[in-house]
């Protein structure tokens, strides 16, 4: 069905080795140019070229598939040709407009707000901020201080939300907070339903809900030595943290009592937002509902930087200019989208997701039950963990097996991220519209990848 949005349906490296003569070019220049800052060339090293639906060109001709979106933006695939049409009808109009009303901003809300689980409709209002995710968690949390004169967080262990200070310090993993403290005080973590390892020692069959009799005792013992917190920030689906998903009636257990607790409740939806799932928000598979959501990457169509916070009209009690940013008015981003949100329903692609997801699932499993390192396989939609120990009993991370597989992943096509309490988990995250050959041929790869890596240890 989607055959045509793809530059090809398989890998192919014709190089003899990757990277080939000139992505090292452009890679020895961008070390000698940019900042040490970068990051995901280390990993990957490799130079684009072009790119188009699930499939990406380097600078050599090597074609790879892509499990890596953009880091989860690509939800489309890359220059998805219908939201380029479309973005072509709207060419010659205004492309910046700070938050000046326009039609295009005024349809993106009301198209936005008109696809809100049924339960928010007519409830919820649009926030623009800068153009990043971090800067619409930065909005969040402010509003939530507004509204409730506290200034306490309640933040989740794995939990990923950003680099700017706020975002940071909501954010758990030492490696990102360690290097610039102080960060903002008043933020605590709490245990995240992490099924494979969970902090209380429990399973699945064992588990008695520790995690959420601990949150509550936090909440609301008179000495528990944590303030009442304007709100709590938690991912539904955590991306960064290794596609962890919590058990069915958690997030509605937590929701709960934070609500109680008269904390507000934000939902992460970055990147499990925009269909990743399979549905617009990922907290739409559980019962639980959130008063602000925060949405970013996929949003913006094939890429264009667009965030935006969705709060209960309630909260709107902010004055003018409390959050402000020369990038709110993205009209580019604020079109494609639009071309986005109509491409979703044409293509009913909800369903594809679903679909095409449980079979990738499914097919990870076998791979699972055959591997010596591979401890856990999860998902949900079209985003996929694959966690790698040194011996499944005792569950000890295996981080370079990780980092061997992802090189081989490379080396034979196909582009994977790697996240994790402890950078064990390969994480997949394809664009929505891949085929089922395009999966197929990609799984086939990090089969290959992942035997060729065991025989390594
Ligand atoms: N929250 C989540 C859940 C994310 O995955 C990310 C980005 N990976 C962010 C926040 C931060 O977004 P940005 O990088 O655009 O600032």
């Amino acid at each position: 069905m989607f055959s045509k949005y793809h530059l090809s349906e398989n890998a192919k490296i014709i190089t003899n080795s990757v990277p080939g003569k000139e992505s090292l070019k452009l890679l020895e220049i961008q070390e000698k140019v940019e900042s040490n800052n970068i990051s995901y060339p280390r990993g990957i090293p490799i130079a684009f070229d072009l790119a188009k639906g699930a499939i990406v060109q380097d600078v050599d001709g090597n074609q790879y598939i892509d499990f890596l979106s953009g880091c989860g933006v690509l939800n489309l695939g890359h220059n998805n040709p219908d939201i380029i049409k479309d973005l072509k009808k709207f060419q010659g109009k205004i492309t910046q407009a700070v938050d000046f009303p326009t039609k295009t901003k005024m349809d993106f809300i009301k198209n936005l707000l008109d696809i809100l689980p049924e339960s928010l409709i007519g409830k919820y209002k649009v926030n623009f901020g800068g153009p990043t995710g971090s800067d619409a968690v930065e909005a969040a949390l402010k509003l939530a201080r507004i509204n409730t004169k506290r200034h306490t967080v309640i933040a989740f262990q794995g939990g990923y939300h950003g680099m700017t200070m706020g975002a940071l310090s909501v954010t758990s993993k030492l490696s990102h907070r360690e290097k610039t403290p102080p960060l903002i005080p008043g933020v605590h973590f709490m245990p995240f339903c992490n099924l494979y390892r969970c902090p209380f020692g429990k399973n699945k069959k064992s588990c008695k809900e520790e995690c959420l009799r601990y949150f509550e005792y936090v909440l609301e013992d008179p000495s528990s030595g944590i303030d009442k917190p304007c709100a709590i920030i938690i991912e539904p689906v955590q991306g960064e943290g290794g596609t962890c998903i919590p058990k069915k009636g958690w997030l509605e257990k937590i929701t709960n009592i934070a609500r109680k607790n008269n904390a507000l409740v934000i939902f992460d939806e970055i990147q499990v937002g925009f269909y990743r799932t399979g549905k617009l928000f990922s907290f739409e598979h559980t019962h639980a509902i959130p008063d602000i959501i925060i949405m970013s990457k996929g949003i913006g169509g094939i890429g264009f930087p667009l965030s935006l916070i969705i709060y209960n009209k309630a909260l709107d009690k902010w004055d003018a200019g409390t959050h402000i940013g020369t990038f709110r008015g993205n009209q580019l981003g604020m079109a494609a989208g639009i071309s986005a949100m109509k491409f979703v329903k044409n293509m009913e692609l909800e369903l594809h997701v679903e679909k095409l997801g449980k079979e990738m699932l499914s097919s990870l499993k076998s791979l699972k039950n055959n591997s010596k390192y591979i401890g856990d396989v999860r998902g949900i939609g079209m985003m996929l963990g694959i966690e790698y120990v040194k011996d499944k009993k005792s569950k000890d991370p295996f981080p370079k097996m990780a980092q061997n597989v992802r090189k081989m992943c490379y080396e034979n096509g196909l582009l994977v991220e790697i996240g994790g309490h402890y950078n064990n988990v390969i994480r997949f995250l394809p664009p929505l519209i891949i085929t089922p050959k395009i999966a197929n041929n990609g799984l086939a790869i990090f089969k290959r990848a992942n035997s060729l890596a065991e025989k390594d240890f």
